[in-house]
């Protein structure tokens, strides 16, 4: 008697099964709504199995793509300050800069962006440029799908505006300069023109004060942009460098503001 019922039980089963194969068109009442408004929801393959690889990064050029901003275009040089805003860092080298009288372009990250807001205020207020330097400095984002890197420097834009609202951001500087074609496509559509350098002293790589106020000296040209950083890091060799630094080049060339 129990095996009976044990094999009734096991032919229910198998029918309400075979009728769960059914494609589902064939018991959709006719002039129905399209299947897929009726089907009930496809079950999700197991997420493992199915997520699409990430796409591989595309290769970077040889050479840099042409159009980057490398020079002033007047005899007077520009200075940039990247990776920041950092509390630890860029009130004093706004402080410099307001007692030297000139004014640089702040190339921010925008992950720093919405953690500093008031510094991007005061880079505003005291006259400075703003430049995208990417949401989180993503050596790589050059390389990746256009419409990551759109929604990385669209980010990054966005906390700019929320710290300080109608503010001007004219230039895109690529993390680590590796510029693609395609990191410069999105950020001419953007509205930002690309901003590279033709001075790089290296003071990520924390050379004394001495040796980057030297190297600066040494490679500045007529129209020169420099670089530096206020963030990522331990500036104080930057800072230390700047008032000599910024004296020997007003009185060389002048120092322009970025247009
Ligand atoms: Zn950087």
């Amino acid at each position: 008697m129990q095996a009976r019922a044990v094999l009734a039980s096991v032919l229910a089963v198998a029918l309400v099964l075979s009728g769960c194969a059914q494609p589902h068109r064939t018991i959709a009442p006719v002039g129905a709504p399209p299947p897929e408004s009726t089907a009930p929801p496809t079950p999700k393959p197991h997420p493992s199995v199915t997520k699409p690889a990430k796409p591989p990064l595309r290769p970077l050029p040889a050479k840099l793509p042409a159009g980057l901003g490398r020079n002033t275009g007047v005899r007077p040089v520009a200075l940039t300050f990247d990776d920041g805003p950092s509390p630890a860092w860029t009130p004093k080298v706004l402080d410099q800069l307001k007692a030297a009288k000139v004014t640089a372009t702040f190339c921010v990250v925008g992950r720093e962006v919405q953690r500093h807001p008031e510094l991007v205020r005061r880079i505003v207020r005291e006259g400075h440029q703003l430049c995208n330097h990417s949401w989180r400095h993503d050596l790589d984002l050059a390389r990746r799908p256009v419409a990551e890197i759109r929604a990385d420097l669209d980010r990054t834009n966005k906390a700019i505006q929320k710290a300080s609202p109608g503010a001007k951001v004219p230039f895109y500087r690529q993390p680590g300069g590796r510029w693609t074609s395609e990191v410069l496509g999105v950020a001419k559509n953007l509205g930002m023109r690309p901003l590279h350098w033709s001075v790089d002293p290296q003071d990520w790589d924390k050379p004394t004060a001495a040796t980057i106020g030297k190297r600066v000296h040494a490679a500045t040209r007529p129209g020169a942009i420099v670089l530096l950083h206020d963030g990522g890091g331990n500036r104080a060799a930057t800072l230390a460098a700047c008032p000599k630094m910024i004296a020997d080049l007003k009185r060389r060339f002048g120092i322009t503001r970025l247009h």
